[in-house]
């Protein structure tokens, strides 16, 4: 359900003096007070709604980013959250987002990141945590047909003592005295460009605008505890070396309470020993023959990614002879439909005969009539004679 407007809640126009606001919350939170509409689950909707639209608007802060970004400005995650925060630092590392006046544009790519670079601050942020990468190395088998895994690994998490807040339970937070609850401070910074003057992330409230009433004895008021996490992720089939995957909120925490980064997977496919990736959805497989069998035809066994198949070798088949194996490739990610698997056939030549069994291929090949046997040889040599016969007129 979409959320109504807090002035719409209120019943003030945009422009409202802050006396206004007041004077409007005191006589809705009067009418609709628990106390008076007893068994009134509308009024008391009401009651909250009317509580949750005062808490923004009588704050100048708050009021300023729900004016320029809604309700988003307020939503953990939303485009909103960086929106609110952001305005032209955080972006930025350890510069902190000074505004450069003329050399704006140089820094204007970070800036985007958190919602585009502002000229003046919205008021405090509120932290997003790292996104981290995971390199993870598939199976062919696995990428073939899709794969769930469990991965492992260590983030930055929510301190377990204060869910994340920074505050020892019971007890809550106040507004920070060093920046007074706006999250940044001004200062002079000299850089490479001469000095420039800036605003800076409050390092006393890591730029909420809110410090624990008393710290979490845990975290000391980061509200991070590092953690073994376990995420289980299904991987679709057809994935290729080089391609990441992205598992929202499955980064590291953001300090004091903040959201979520990113898990970005970084995926390898594995070699195979037997199948040769050709194409996103087909694989190749070679086939050794025996000449024997490519000679006088038979049946082969192949493997496949799911199972082992048998495939007719017709009498005389040459060598590099393909067979493509339907539907026995690789599953497309978003059907049922399967590439195809790719038999090349390569003839294999015994080795390590005996002189009887030399004898025995000497005199088979005196049986042989080359124009009939040997086709391929027979015309070749023709081509090769019509060729050298030019030069010797
Ligand atoms: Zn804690
Ligand atoms: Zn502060």
């Amino acid at each position: 359900m979409a959320k109504k407007d807090y002035y719409e809640v209120l019943g003030v126009p945009k422009n409202a003096s802050e006396q206004d606001i007041k004077k409007a919350y005191r006589s809705m939170a009067k009418k609709y007070h628990p106390d008076r509409n007893k068994d009134n689950p509308e009024a008391e909707a009401k009651f909250k709604e009317v509580q949750e639209a005062n808490e923004v608007l009588s704050d100048p802060q708050k009021r300023a980013a729900y004016d320029q970004y809604g309700h988003a400005a307020f939503e953990n995650g939303g485009a909103g959250a960086g929106g609110f925060g952001g305005q032209g630092f955080g972006g930025f590392g350890g510069a902190g987002g000074f505004d450069f006046e003329d050399l704006g544009d140089i820094f204007g790519s970070f800036g985007s990141f958190f919602g585009g670079r502002g000229q003046q601050s919205q008021g405090p942020r509120v932290h997003r945590g790292d996104d981290l990468r995971y390199n993870l190395t598939l199976t062919l088998e696995e990428v073939a047909f899709g794969t769930e895994k469990e991965l492992k690994y260590k983030r930055n998490g929510q301190c377990h003592t204060c869910h994340g807040s920074g505050a020892e339970p019971g007890h809550g937070t106040k507004t920070c005295d060093k920046c007074n609850g706006s999250g940044h401070i001004k200062v002079q910074q000299r850089t490479l460009f001469g000095m420039a003057s800036g605003i800076q992330e409050c390092d006393k409230c890591h730029g909420t605008g809110k410090i624990p009433e008393k710290e979490c004895h845990t975290c000391h008021g980061i509200g991070l505890e590092r953690e073994t996490f376990t995420k289980k992720v299904r991987f679709p089939s057809g994935l290729q070396t080089g391609q990441k995957l992205i598992v929202r909120d499955c980064g590291d925490a953001g300090a004091n309470g903040g959201i979520f980064g990113d898990l970005r997977v970084y995926i390898t496919v594995a070699r195979h020993d037997i199948f040769d990736r050709i194409s996103e959805y087909d694989i190749h497989c070679e086939i050794p023959l025996k000449m024997t069998t490519a000679i006088l035809g038979g049946e082969v066994e192949v493997p496949t990614l799911s199972g082992k198949k048998k495939i007719v070798i017709p009498e005389g088949t040459q060598n590099g002879k393909i067979f493509r194996l339907r539907n026995e490739g690789i599953k497309y990610s978003r059907s049922e439909n399967r590439g195809d698997e790719i038999v090349e056939i390569k003839i294999e030549t015994p080795t390590n005969l005996t002189d009887k069994q030399k004898d025995i291929l000497r005199e088979f090949d005196g049986s042989l009539d080359n124009k009939k046997n040997y086709k391929k040889a027979h015309s070749f040599k023709d081509k090769i004679k019509r060729f050298f016969s030019k030069f010797e007129n």
